[in-house]
C-alpha cells in the first residue's frame, strides 16, 4: 500500500457562502494541491503539486491570497480542476490510502468533485492529528500542524499554507511516529456528514419563518431516494441555527437521515438544501450524539427560563 500524504489551499467567497446553481453549497473551491507519497514502509519518493483555476469564486478572498501568497496571476494560467484532479490520480496510482493533517480536506475535495460533477472520492483518509495526539499522549482536541511540527523539533523556515509544504511537513511528521502502529490502530470514525456521499438532494426556496419549518410539507417529506415515495419525518433536531438533521424512513427502503442546510437568501427568506443519507451504524452513532447535544443545550435553556421567574 502507497500512502498520499497531501494538503489542500481552496478559496472562499466574500462574507455569505454562495450557492452552485442547482443549490449545492460549496465551501470553498480548491485552488492548490500538494502532496508527498510514501511507499509502504512510509519512506518519501514522490511530490506532487498543482494549482487550480477556480470557475466558481473567480476572485482571490483577500484572507486566502493574505494567508497562501496564491493570487489570481498565479491561477491564471494553472489546470483546471478535472484536468488537475487527473494528474494528481495519476500521481497517486492504482492502490493508495491518503493521510491529511486535520479532517478539513476531505470533506472539500468530496464537495468540489460533486460540484464538478465528477466521481466520488472513496480512498481511506488517516487524520494524521488524531495519529500524534494518541502517540504523544496530549489530550487536546486539535493542534495546529506548526505546534506539532516545533513539538518533534521539526525545523523549518519555508511559509506555511502552501499545499506542498504543509504536506511535506505532515510527511515529516509522520516519519517521527510509529505509523504503522497508527495506520493498524486507526479507528474511522465519521465526525461530519460532509465526509460522506448523500444520495438524495433537494432544494426548499423561500421559507420565511424558521420558526415553522416543522410545519413546511416541503421539509416534513422528503422523496425516498429510490422509489421517490414521500416520507415523514421525525422531530428537527438542531445542530447549529443553520444546519438540522431529520430522521425519516420509506416503508420499503428502511431509514435516513437528512441534512438541512438553511441560508439566509438577500431577500431576507431562507432557502434549504436538503441532503439524504444512507442510515447505518455510523449514521446511527452520529445521530445520537447530536440528538444527545439538542437535547443537552434544550435543557439548559429551559432551566434558565425556569431560574427566571
Ligand atoms: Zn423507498
Amino acid at each position: 500500500m502507497k500512502y498520499i500524504v497531501f494538503d489542500m489551499e481552496w478559496n472562499q467567497t466574500r462574507g455569505q457562502e454562495e450557492m452552485l446553481s442547482d443549490g449545492r453549497l460549496l465551501t470553498g473551491e480548491i485552488i492548490e494541491i500538494g502532496a508527498v507519497k510514501l511507499n509502504d514502509n512510509f519512506v518519501p519518493v514522490d511530490t506532487f503539486k498543482t494549482y487550480i483555476q477556480p470557475i466558481f469564486y473567480h476572485k482571490m478572498h483577500s484572507r486566502v491570497k493574505k494567508l497562501t501568497g496564491i493570487t489570481n496571476e498565479i491561477l491564471k494560467d494553472a489546470p483546471m480542476f478535472d484536468e488537475a484532479m487527473e494528474m494528481f490520480l495519476d500521481f497517486c496510482g492504482d492502490e493508495f490510502e491518503t493521510i491529511t493533517w486535520g479532517d478539513s480536506d476531505i470533506p472539500v475535495l468530496k464537495e468540489n468533485l460533486s460540484a464538478h460533477k465528477m466521481k466520488g472520492w472513496s480512498a481511506k483518509n488517516y487524520d494524521l492529528q488524531t495519529i500524534y495526539l494518541k502517540q504523544t499522549e496530549n489530550p487536546a482536541r486539535n493542534i495546529a500542524l506548526e505546534t506539532a511540527a516545533e513539538a518533534l523539533g521539526i525545523e523549518f523556515t519555508e511559509n506555511l499554507h502552501d499545499a506542498l509544504i504543509d504536506a511535506a511537513i505532515t510527511a515529516l511528521i509522520s516519519k517521527k511516529l510509529d505509523m504503522r502502529k497508527g495506520v493498524d490502530e486507526y479507528v474511522f470514525k465519521i465526525k461530519d456528514l460532509s465526509e460522506l456521499d448523500h444520495i438524495g438532494f433537494e432544494t426548499v426556496k423561500k421559507l420565511d419563518n424558521l420558526q415553522k419549518l416543522r410545519s413546511d410539507p416541503r421539509i416534513k417529506y422528503t422523496v425516498c431516494p429510490y422509489c421517490k415515495r414521500p416520507m415523514l419525518s421525525d422531530r428537527i433536531v438542531s445542530q447549529s441555527s443553520a444546519k438540522k438533521l431529520l430522521k425519516a424512513s420509506c416503508p420499503e427502503h428502511g431509514e435516513f437521515l437528512i441534512l438541512l442546510k438553511l441560508h439566509k437568501q438577500q431577500s431576507g427568506k431562507y432557502t434549504a438544501s436538503k441532503y439524504v443519507y444512507e442510515w447505518n451504524d455510523d449514521i446511527e452513532e452520529l445521530y445520537n450524539t447530536k440528538l444527545e447535544a439538542a437535547d443537552k443545550k434544550k435543557d439548559k435553556f429551559l432551566a434558565r427560563v425556569r431560574a427566571k421567574k
